[in-house]
């Protein structure tokens, strides 16, 4: 098996690997979690999770960790002033801050649930590593890369480093000519970077040999994928916003402690836009995920994302979304229609077409050309009368290594379009198998009178919404494809 991805620090796409035979270690960068997750951030989660399911498919488990950040970091509001997210959220809300990521982190559970993404092995959360950031930091002093300044700060010490920039290509010397260094009069170098902030009145903090204070930034991934992942794990993931600088840093810190590799693999995926601009809490452009899965469904959601190569900016719009419901819908539709046959190998060479799009760089865009088209096929094979069942299977079989499934809340669709041709036919009330029973009749009776025209019609609006006629010598039976 061989899954090619493209990776950041080399920029190359090559084989992607477990380094222990069948097992693959991975990290990917979580939710900050202080107010619902928003439609963009799940393209990183979406891509953690399809990593999963093609090396599972090609037999190899991946322990996947995804950090839950409950620390909110400290940003500039619109008057330039540092603030805490997470304690705006507490102030607006009217709760304690431990509230606020509680029930943030159960919502992007339900969120991922409901868009069939893997659950990670691991969630660490930040607050509950405090100790392994300490001594991460403790290591960093200890080896001359980092100095605790006089306010008990304490900063990564970037030219210390030789290999810093590696991942964003971007070198110290260019970085000072940037626009995103800050200044600040305890670092030695306007390019350190806080590993730890002194606590300031009103803020949450914790214990540490510099006084009271709270972790910088990136600390918290270098400490847990330390943690639980080790050195030298196989794929460390996230958004490419993430790449400067917060994997750079991540790669500093996590490296500079231990002299060896950090991870062996970097991904990224597009951001999503909305707009033309960047979806993310800095712009304000924010679709909450939980009101696009009320509105669209998950599954169409996913579909959405599958859409568009992973690496690609992503538009998010109405009519993108809505394309993607109605393509479910076809799919919905077929897997209700075809269920998997059981004992039934999958068409080879078909399946062979499908897994090398998705091993070559996760084209996910020519997978579902190709599986459109083969559902296309394998519904007029159907009309028929044939039996496609390798043709079936195979489908089957990618659409579970996209993720895709039945939505449990499609199977009423049908019962709601049932009511619907009902009442274009005349046809008030009644359950969807009386509606049904009720509309054979009236076809009988066209039939019967020879107009064929409004029998095809009843049989046609029918088969649209999921239920199939066929005429045997007892009259019309029915099922639900
Ligand atoms: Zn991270």
């Amino acid at each position: 098996m061989t899954i090619r991805l493209r990776d950041t620090l080399t920029r190359t796409v090559v084989p992607v690997k477990p380094i222990e035979a069948g097992l693959l270690r991975m990290y990917s960068c979580g939710p900050t979690v202080y107010r619902y997750a928003h439609v963009g951030n799940l393209r990183t989660f979406l891509l953690a999770d399809l990593i999963r399911r093609a090396m599972l498919y090609h037999g190899v488990e991946v322990v996947h960790i995804q950090n839950i950040t409950d620390v909110g970091h400290l940003r500039a509001d619109h008057h330039r002033r540092e603030v805490d997210p997470m304690l705006v959220a507490a102030g607006l809300e009217g709760r304690p801050s431990r509230e606020i990521a509680d029930a943030y982190e159960a919502a992007f559970h339900a969120d991922s649930a409901l868009l069939n993404i893997l659950p990670a092995h691991e969630f660490p959360r930040a607050t509950e590593h405090i100790p392994e950031m300490l001594a991460l930091i403790v290591q960093l002093i200890d080896r001359g890369l980092a100095y605790p300044a006089a306010n008990g700060d304490v900063y990564f010490s970037v030219r210390g480093l030789e290999s810093y920039g590696k991942l964003s290509g971007r070198r110290p010397d260019e970085l000072l000519s940037g626009a995103r260094v800050e200044v600040s009069d305890e670092k030695r170098d306007p390019l350190d970077f806080a590993l730890w902030k002194a606590a300031k009145p009103a803020e949450p903090a914790w214990d540490s040999p510099w006084g009271a204070g709270r972790p910088g930034w990136h600390i918290e991934c270098s400490a847990m994928a330390l943690r639980y992942l080790g050195n030298d794990f196989a794929i460390h993931g996230g958004g490419n916003d993430l790449i400067f600088p917060h994997h750079e840093n991540e790669i500093a810190q996590s490296e500079g402690a231990s002299g060896a590799t950090f991870a062996r693999f970097w991904l990224h995926n597009g951001m999503l836009n909305l707009g033309g601009e960047k979806m993310s809490k800095s712009t304000g452009l924010l679709v909450d995920l939980q009101a696009a899965v009320a509105r669209f469904g998950g599954m169409s959601l996913r579909l959405f994302y599958l859409m568009a190569h992973y690496r690609s900016p992503l538009d998010y719009s109405e009519e993108l979304v809505t394309a993607a419901s109605t393509a479910y819908d076809r799919l919905r539709r077929f897997l209700i229609r075809a269920a998997r046959p059981a004992g039934v190998e999958p068409d080879p060479i078909l399946l062979a077409s499908f897994v090398g799009a998705m091993d070559q760089d996760f084209a996910t865009p020519e997978v579902l050309a190709a599986v459109f088209d083969a559902i296309a096929e394998a519904n007029r094979l159907l009309d028929l009368g044939q039996e496609p069942t390798a043709l079936v299977a195979a489908i089957h079989e990618v659409v579970n290594v996209l993720g895709l499934r039945v939505e449990a809340e499609g199977l009423d669709d049908i019962a709601q379009l049932v009511t619907e041709v009902g009442a274009e036919f005349g046809i008030d009330g009644g359950s969807p198998d009386q509606v049904v029973s009720r509309l054979i009749e009236l076809r009988a009776t066209a039939r019967a009178e020879r107009d064929f025209v409004r029998s095809d019609l009843i049989r046609d609006r029918l088969t649209d919404a999921g239920i199939l006629l066929e005429d045997t010598s007892d009259g019309a039976r029915w099922v639900r494809r």
